[in-house]
């Protein structure tokens, strides 16, 4: 855990880190900005588990100053023993000073160890010597992996190496020379910034000497950086291993997806041995194929189901049709495919959308199934992704659908697609009938205050369900109450769905309620 606050004493901070959990402690002498005050903290300080690291301005840290005078403040820590000395591979390559200095003071064999930090790594140390860390940072993509990756290998002490992938396709090509690297010596390979939170949170099952997590938020030292709170409770850090099976959200933006927060819980709740992870991959489709087909060629990278969401839900059902994989008759019929779950050497598809919004329409009603909508008038407004789910999904139960779409076109290409009717945008405050499911984005946070049906258009005993669930109650959903219709939340919604693929990856049920806890 690297600690970079200069204000708090560092005592303080190292006992909050270990008590926290954190095998071993960076000090970031370059944020801290009090060598001084480091020094003392070593004098007295003697646990063998600190990383003293002074970062180079031109490697993403604060320091700029002189070459010499950073080797002598790392040579003047390291006599204090702290346990490792990090220092950039770039002025290991071009100081023989550092190397001599550095020498004194650090164990400069080649490494030839592997495996997960612990708390027994200090007491390894023989406490004459630190061990060296060299680094190398590439704050503007990859290129370092292949630029660099030899040379870091072949240098002393344990490598490591942060890139900036670009989405988390890259993530896992770095994730994959860990895993062929981390037989040679060890190594931390990190992801920085959100796109390489699985890095991250992975490292340990592709063989990685350790990660890094924050105390708390704000308190990182580098973008993407997960705390030590969500990376042993939330990920289960202290359970993950090369069996762990992996599931995840593909979208693009993924950071705020609730997904994570559900799944995880429920599969702790459930002992299943997995973790579910944030997966941004870039918005195209030729993204989405290059990551699945990548999955498909590597079965160790062990991914067994992933949900997929904007803007990759019709890029599924594209990518399962192309390689000939199977999907249900209704993501065929929308297009559009929210979970994927490995089979063997093979994907298949499902839409837990329309199952999830059915779910929550049976429950609002106090019913057990679907039968509920036969014959009903379900007005859809939207013809994206979630529409064309639910669309189908109601035809399927029987609904009489009417789609309304901002964009004319879109509705009339759905409806015919499906079979279904479509009237204009302008008629959606006037057409009568039983059930209305927003599925455009309108009311969604931060535009909090808009509706897309007017007011006209609510009647009392209509069923309202909008399936925007941030914030959980929208602008529609107000007025529908005040309207006196039955108005049901997209959290509803987004439960049910979440559940429906829990049992589709698991083979068993998790209740709507500990889900429900879980978001909380
Ligand atoms: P999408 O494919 O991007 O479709 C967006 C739809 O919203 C389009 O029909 C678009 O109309 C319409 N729209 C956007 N801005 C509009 C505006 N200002 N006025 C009128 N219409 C507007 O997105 P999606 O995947 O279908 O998702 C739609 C919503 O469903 C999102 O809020 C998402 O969070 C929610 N959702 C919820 C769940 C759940 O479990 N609760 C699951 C899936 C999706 P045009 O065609 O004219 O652009």
């Amino acid at each position: 855990m690297p600690i970079v606050d200069g204000a708090t004493p560092l005592a303080e901070q190292v006992e909050a880190a270990i008590s926290a959990g954190a095998d071993l402690v960076e000090l970031r002498v370059d944020l801290i900005d009090d060598v001084a005050a480091v020094e003392a903290f070593l004098q007295t300080h003697d646990s063998g588990r600190i990383i003293v690291t002074l970062r180079s301005a031109d490697e993403g840290g604060a320091w700029d100053g002189e070459d010499a005078e950073k080797i002598a403040i790392l040579e003047r820590l390291g006599l204090l023993l702290p346990g490792y000395i990090d220092c950039e591979l770039a002025l290991w390559e071009r100081s023989a000073n550092l190397r001599q200095k550095i020498g004194l003071v650090c164990d400069t064999e080649v490494d030839s160890a592997s495996g997960s930090a612990s708390r027994s790594d200090a007491s390894d140390i023989l406490r004459r010597k630190n061990q060296l860390i060299l680094s190398v940072h590439d704050f503007n993509g990859m290129s370092a992996l292949t630029a660099r990756s030899d040379a870091l290998l072949a240098a002393p002490g344990i490598a490591k190496i942060a890139v900036t992938p670009r989405d988390a396709g890259d993530s896992f090509q770095l994730l994959e020379w860990l895993r062929e690297s981390s037989t040679r010596k060890r190594i931390i390979a990190i992801g920085m910034g959100d796109t390489g939170v699985c890095t991250r949170v992975l490292a340990r099952k592709f063989g990685g000497w350790l990660s890094f997590a924050a105390l708390e938020d704000g308190k990182s030292s580098a973008p993407g950086q997960v705390t030590i709170t969500d990376l042993r409770d939330r990920f289960r850090w202290d359970e993950i291993n090369a069996d762990t099976r992996v599931f995840g959200v593909i979208g693009w933006p993924v950071a705020h997806s609730k997904s994570p927060q559900l799944h995880n819980a429920a599969m702790r709740a459930a002992g299943i041995e997995g973790v579910y992870l944030p997966l941004p991959i870039a918005p195209t489709y030729e993204a989405f194929a290059a990551f699945m087909n990548r999955v498909l060629a590597t079965p160790t990278l062990g991914f067994d189901g992933f949900s997929v969401t904007i803007p990759h839900k019709e890029h599924a059902s594209r990518w399962l049709a192309e390689r000939q994989f199977s999907q249900t008759a209704l993501c065929a019929a929308c297009g559009a495919v929210n979970t994927l779950i490995r089979d063997g050497e093979e994907w298949r598809g499902e839409n837990t959308d329309a199952l999830g919004a059915i779910a929550a329409l049976c429950a609002a009603q106090n019913e057990a199934d679907a039968r509920i909508l036969k014959g009903k008038s379900v007005l859809i407004l939207g013809a994206g992704g979630a529409a064309r789910a639910l669309a189908a999904g109601m035809k399927d139960a029987g609904a009489d659908v009417i789609v309304c779409n901002r964009t004319a076109a879109k509705a009339a290409a759905l409806a015919n697609e499906l079979g279904v009717r479509h009237q204009p945008w302008d008629q959606r405050g006037v057409i009568e009938t039983d059930v209305v499911i927003n599925c455009t984005s309108v009311g969604m946070t931060p535009d909090v205050d808009a509706s897309p049906l007017p007011i006209a258009g609510l009647r009392r005993g209509m069923i309202v369900l909008d399936t925007v669930y941030t914030p959980e109650e929208t602008k529609l959903l107000r007025d529908a109450k005040a309207a006196g219709c039955v108005a049901i939340s997209g959290v509803e919604m987004f439960l049910r769905q979440a559940a429906a693929q829990f049992r589709l990856w698991h083979g068993r049920d998790v209740g709507v309620d500990a889900l429900r806890a879980a978001l909380v």
